[in-house]
């Protein structure tokens, strides 16, 4: 926060959850503190659009600089907020931000600069054409758990480098980091009020959705559809980027030990808490006893607990405890149905929080595992036929976020990742999309709306004005009052010369 005015409601107690101490006492800021920070970042905002690329861009790039320099402290703070390994908040998040400072120091101009557009309209041949970008004022950012640097601060970076004033509304259980965000913002010159940060719960979230000129939200599908049910009354305009049941479809020709791999790694890696982690796998019979022997070596030889610095432990923490109640359901309710608990299959909440990395086979559709976000470290492995049955399984699901298909035959590979429907689909890959911010992110049915990274990962927290600009014209146009038959006949003429030529079928 840079500055309080009123006094706080009350105050988030933030838990370690890979030891269960409290760790931090933050200030909430309560919905209606909302009006205030909005108008505050109304008053920073011109000033920091006036600014231009290049000043902005010099600003992230010190950004850039104070990421890595403070890395070991922003890691521990992730580390010490969310009981998550310390590779998973060097890896998913220290990395991210320090490459999307630059990124979007680099590449905002080029995705924002005007642009000039011929036109095809006989009626508007000569003019000037112009699609303008202009930031929309204040962004609202809501942010989950998971990722706290990544998936809250993340989306801000673009946001700003727009033009924009952010406040960011960090998930209730791991404020730290935003706040931690908001040293780096104030040491490296952002102006105060760019960037704000408002700790608190659901309500704070809501009024932020009343309040700002545009919402990026990250989090579950349920929320998200009360959250758009909310911006429906202001009209705010809303991207969200919600749950995942990505599937893993494994070819009898794949490079059976790197898919077993990045099984093991993409189901269970941040424990299994990231929206585009590998929820499912569906192995071609041929090669499905010898996939599965590979997987389940691999998870036995994984290390779980409380971090303690680098490579200390594989697995860290459940972030948010009740969600090991997900987890637990979904492992009892394919147990019930006639899974096989290969490895893992228990929680314990006595000294921190955590689920073992659990390997579930003998599963089917009819179970939660296979259709529901898990969202924890699972492994469900279900024996296909052919690559077409993987296919129909993995669009079997309301959700579609992203995808991978292992096959060593890459045009194949290819093939069947254009049938799958899913935002991001990789082959011989998983997740790795996500670092290239050139691509889109965003996904399709349930999974969300709109996409973060690429053109429109920055445009989305922009209006588009159209500006025609007419210098040298006649008195009056041929289409203008009042009408005349023979200016009609002209016009009649002129339609025919232009569209009427075309052949007919
Ligand atoms: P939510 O979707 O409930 O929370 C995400 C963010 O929205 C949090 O900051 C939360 O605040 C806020 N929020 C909650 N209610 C409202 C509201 N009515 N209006 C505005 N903002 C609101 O996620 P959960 O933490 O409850 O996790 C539930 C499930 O979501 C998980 O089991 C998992 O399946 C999925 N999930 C998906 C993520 C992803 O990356 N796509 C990330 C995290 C979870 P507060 O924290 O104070 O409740």
């Amino acid at each position: 926060m840079t500055a309080t005015a009123a006094p706080p409601t009350h105050k988030i107690e933030v838990e370690n959850p890979a030891t269960g101490q409290i760790v931090a006492s933050v200030d909430v800021v309560g919905p209606e503190r909302i009006p205030e920070l909005v108008e505050r970042a109304r008053a920073a905002q011109p000033g920091w659009e006036v600014l231009g690329f290049e000043a902005r861009g010099q600003l992230l790039r010190r950004c850039q600089k104070w990421v890595i320099d403070n890395s070991e402290r922003i890691i521990e703070t992730i580390v010490s907020e969310t009981g998550k390994a310390w590779e998973d908040a060097q890896m998913a998040e220290v990395s991210y931000a320090a490459s999307a400072f630059g990124f979007w120091a680099k590449n905002a101009e080029k995705y924002l600069a005007d642009e000039r557009v011929k036109t095809a309209s006989p009626f508007v041949k000569g003019r000037k054409l112009i699609v303008r970008h202009v930031p929309v004022g204040v962004v609202g950012v809501i942010g989950p758990w998971n990722y706290p640097l990544t998936n809250s601060f993340g989306d801000c970076i673009p946001a700003m480098a727009a033009g924009n004033a952010v406040i960011l509304k960090p998930s209730e259980v791991t404020p730290l980091t935003a706040l931690l965000m908001g040293e780096c913002v104030r040491e490296c010159g952002i102006p105060d009020g760019v960037y704000q940060v408002a700790p608190g719960f659901g309500e704070t979230g809501g009024a932020l959705v009343d309040a700002v000129d545009f919402l990026m939200f990250t989090g579950s599908t349920a929320t998200g559809k009360k959250v758009m049910e909310r911006a429906a009354k202001t009209l705010t305009p809303l991207a969200l980027e919600l749950g995942g049941k990505d599937p893993m479809l494994v070819c009898a020709d794949a490079d059976l030990e790197r898919a077993a791999n990045a099984a093991v790694h993409y189901s269970m890696q941040n424990a299994g808490q990231t929206c585009i982690s590998t929820e499912r796998v569906y192995v071609e019979a041929p090669v499905y006893d010898q996939f599965v022997s590979l997987v389940t070596q691999k998870v036995g030889e994984l290390r779980q607990g409380a971090p303690r610095g680098p490579g200390s432990v594989d697995l860290g923490a459940m972030i948010h405890p009740p969600q090991s109640d997900i987890v637990e359901a979904h492992v009892r309710d394919a147990v019930e149905k006639g899974a096989r608990v290969a490895a893992g299959g228990h929680r314990s909440d006595s000294n921190g929080h955590f689920y073992e990395p659990t390997l579930l086979l003998d599963v089917d559709h009819s179970m939660a595992a296979m259709r529901e976000e898990t969202f924890g470290p699972t492994l469900p492995i279900m024996k296909v036929a052919d690559a077409d049955e993987g296919v129909r399984l993995s669009n079997d699901s309301p959700y579609g976020l992203q995808a991978s298909i292992w096959t060593k035959d890459a045009a194949k590979g290819e093939r069947l990742a254009r049938r799958i429907e899913a935002g991001a689909v990789t082959v011989n890959d998983a997740q790795i999309n996500y670092v290239a911010l050139e691509l889109p992110m965003g996904g399709w049915k349930s999974s969300g709306l709109g996409s973060r990274h690429g053109a429109d990962g920055i445009r989305k927290y922009t209006k588009k004005q159209a500006i025609v600009i007419t210098r040298l014209a006649p008195k009056r146009d041929l289409h203008m009052l009042p009408y005349s038959a023979k200016r009609t006949k002209l016009i009649a003429r002129m339609l025919k010369l232009v569209y009427g030529r075309g052949k007919r079928d």
